[in-house]
């Protein structure tokens, strides 16, 4: 009996040594990082960014696994469960981590108790973007037809729970159109169809659409913030469009599971830090549109208190507007 407790006691020690060894030696092997989109998204894209910048800065390659499904939250599931060593992080966002409990009653996580916050990586206002030969021009325009035209018209978006699903379903009720929705597995491939005219509009984050709007691939109707984008200054904002209450952005974070320990996530928010307040990186996301955060801005601290603020927006409100997974 004494031997057995003395035995337990030893591997308990063993096991904490080991995990302090660990620490010390982060990362000795390849990160994973889970986009819970496809590839070629906002999500993706910022996560390839920041990501190749940790890379390099810790010396390891951090890895991109794409794994899609139901709005983002299949992937964060899948990462909320692997082991809390560091090895396993992920880029959530305002859909998986703020909005996602007021549309899954059956949600696998807690966005505020299930996860280590690493940072916050970008700041993405929402865009208004159709078809290049949709019949608009402005956003009047634009909700014009989209109210005349009923469930001819179509939307596309990432999900339901996504950031283009719960913003399009919010500039739906602003507008007052009822198109026919089209879910993909991430706003990369909606915008492949969009581009090739075979949905006619979506909302999506800046950064995902700034590059073809330029390009004339797409239209921009609006940016939904309270001033324009220096990213595309000549892109009015839904309130010059006369929808001053549709007003939002969305942010991409980087979380790991819960329970990392406290020098890992240092060792991870310093990268992620590094990352976003490199000049080339920060102007990079800039020039697609994003709102680049400052260290204070990409802290744990301030990363767990967005999410529970986010929380608190987006729950009540998508109850108040009736809208559910189901
Ligand atoms: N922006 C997407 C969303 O609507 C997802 C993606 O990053 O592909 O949530």
């Amino acid at each position: 009996m004494l031997a057995l407790t003395k035995r337990a006691l030893l591997g308990g020690a063993f096991a904490l040594a080991a995990t302090a060894a660990q620490a010390q030696g982060f990362p000795n092997k390849p990160i994973t990082m889970i986009v819970p989109f496809a590839a070629g998204g906002p999500t993706d894209l910022i996560a390839r960014i920041v990501g190749d910048h940790m890379s390099r800065s810790m010396g390891q390659q951090v890895v991109i696994e794409n794994v899609a499904g139901a709005g983002g939250t299949t992937g964060i599931t899948r990462a909320a469960r692997s082991p809390a060593d560091g090895y396993t992080i992920m880029m959530g966002h305002m859909g998986t981590h703020g909005a996602a409990p007021g549309l899954y009653p059956q949600l696998a996580y807690n966005p505020q108790t299930d996860f280590t916050p690493i940072g916050l990586a970008a700041g993405t206002p929402i865009v208004i973007v159709t078809k290049k030969d949709f019949p608009a021009s402005t956003l009047q325009e634009f909700v014009a037809k989209v109210k005349a035209d009923g469930d001819k018209i179509t939307q596309a978006h990432a999900g339901v729970g996504s950031v283009s699903h719960i913003t399009g379903l919010l500039f739906n009720q602003a507008s007052g159109g009822k198109p026919t929705s089209v879910p993909y597995r991430g706003t990369g491939p909606a915008l492949n169809d969009l581009v090739a005219g075979n949905v006619d509009f979506m909302a999506d984050q800046i950064v995902n659409v700034a590059e073809q709007i330029k390009a004339g691939t797409v239209k921009a109707m609006g940016v939904a913030t309270a001033q324009r984008n220096p990213a595309l200054p000549n892109l009015a904002t839904t309130t010059e469009g006369g929808l001053a209450n549709y007003q939002v952005t969305a942010w991409n974070a980087v979380f790991a599971p819960k329970g990392l320990p406290a020098d890992v996530t240092a060792k991870l928010t310093e990268a992620l830090t590094k990352a976003v307040t490199d000049p080339v990186i920060k102007k990079r996301l800039e020039d697609l549109g994003a709102d680049v955060p400052d260290a204070q801005r990409a802290s744990p601290a301030a990363l767990a208190t967005l999410v529970k603020s986010e929380n608190e927006r987006w729950v009540p409100l998508l109850k108040a507007a009736n809208i559910t997974a189901n």
